[in-house]
């Protein structure tokens, strides 16, 4: 569990001090890294000084989006004060917001399959248009919270009319209102709309941090393989969740067959790692994505016997990873998949006999 040590102590509502024991589950509690943006938000918050639109820019998968519903949690959260930028997770405000039905917390991204964030998710379709979608839903009165809170996820993926039809927002916000975009870079997000809203940078989360929450959302429960997974990770719990596909393992699982020099014949093994990175995906960047993950992955494989290697051994294990190094150049430049995989495998399988390439 990552601890608020570095964070001030949450001051409550005097009528609720008596009542902190009750307070059990802090939003933050469960949300790692990100210690300074909270504490910009929760300053300005605490200053009545909140912006009305941010921009949150960062790579996917390192809680931006979470960031945004723990604000909005706060904000309505019936037993904490706003300034402390907290809150209970009990009351029927917080429990709607878990459960994604509080009615002034407004929520789009992009739907799986698009390339373009659909217009009609924010200013409604053709024949209603005006009259629904997030533009007009964040003008309307709060219905329960004293204001209303937007999350518009993926808007990199904005098209021009799109971002027109939100500049009016921008430039006349609902009282009140406040509208977290999310985007993971901000040369897509046109210079009109980023010069509306207040930016605020993520950066990846630590390795520990990926590796403490795969081991606290169930996705691995061996604290050793978490550790691997977060290493590979590039601090993104959404490149941890691929990894940790089944059929990613799989590849990984064949892959340590030839590390080990379990399988019988070196050829054949690197050949089955190649058919099934092959038959994983159809598309080649996808294939040329996993194929550098599996080399990636031999690396970690070959760093982690670095440790209790003798000199002997720690010489041999370093030219394995030198080729595997030279794998990854090839794969990310336009050597043919089988080509380099089976190449590598056969020449980590000859260094691990002692050859010299
Ligand atoms: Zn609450």
């Amino acid at each position: 569990m990552a601890s608020l040590t570095s964070a001030p102590i949450p001051r409550y509502a005097p009528e609720f001090r008596d009542t902190q024991k009750h307070i059990a589950t802090m939003v933050w509690d469960d949300f790692r890294g990100h210690r300074e943006q909270i504490e910009m938000f929760r300053r300005a918050v605490d200053r009545g000084r909140t912006a009305h639109a941010f921009l949150l820019i960062g790579p996917a998968g390192i809680g931006k989006r979470l960031f945004a519903r723990n604000i909005a949690q706060c904000l309505f959260c019936t037993r904490t004060a706003n300034a402390d930028l907290d809150a209970c997770g009990t009351c029927p405000a917080c429990q709607q917001v878990q459960a994604e039905t509080h009615p002034d917390l407004l929520q789009i991204g992009c739907p799986e399959g698009k390339s373009e964030l659909p217009i009609e998710l924010l200013v409604g379709t053709p024949d209603r248009r005006g009259r629904e979608g997030l533009c007009h839903d964040l003008s309307l009165r709060p219905m329960s919270a004293d204001r209303k809170v937007a999350i518009l996820d993926d808007a990199d993926l904005m098209n021009e009319a799109s971002a027109n039809a939100l500049l009016k927002t921008l430039e006349e916000p609902p009282a009140g209102s406040i509208l977290f975009l999310i985007t993971p870079a901000v040369e897509p997000i046109l210079p009109t709309i980023r010069s509306r809203c207040q930016p605020i940078r993520f950066h990846p989360l630590a390795e520990s941090e990926v590796a403490d929450l795969l081991v606290a959302h169930g996705d691995e429960t061996d604290p050793q393989a978490a550790a691997i997974i977060a290493r590979m990770s590039e601090g993104s719990l959404a490149v941890a969740a691929q990894l940790l596909d089944e059929g990613v393992r799989g590849l990984r699982s064949r892959l340590e067959e030839v590390l080990r020099g379990t399988g019988t014949d070196a050829m054949a093994a690197a050949k089955s790692v190649t058919e099934a990175v092959e038959e994983l995906a159809k598309d080649l960047p996808t294939q040329r994505r996993h194929a550098g993950w599996l080399i990636r992955f031999a690396v970690q494989f070959y760093t982690s016997q670095l440790e209790s290697a003798s000199d002997e051994t720690a010489d041999r294990l370093v030219r394995q990873m030198e080729r595997c190094l030279e794998a990854q150049e090839h794969i990310d430049g336009a050597m043919p998949i089988p080509l380099c995989l089976e190449g590598l495998c056969v020449d980590l399988a000859r260094l691990g006999r002692g050859a010299v390439l």
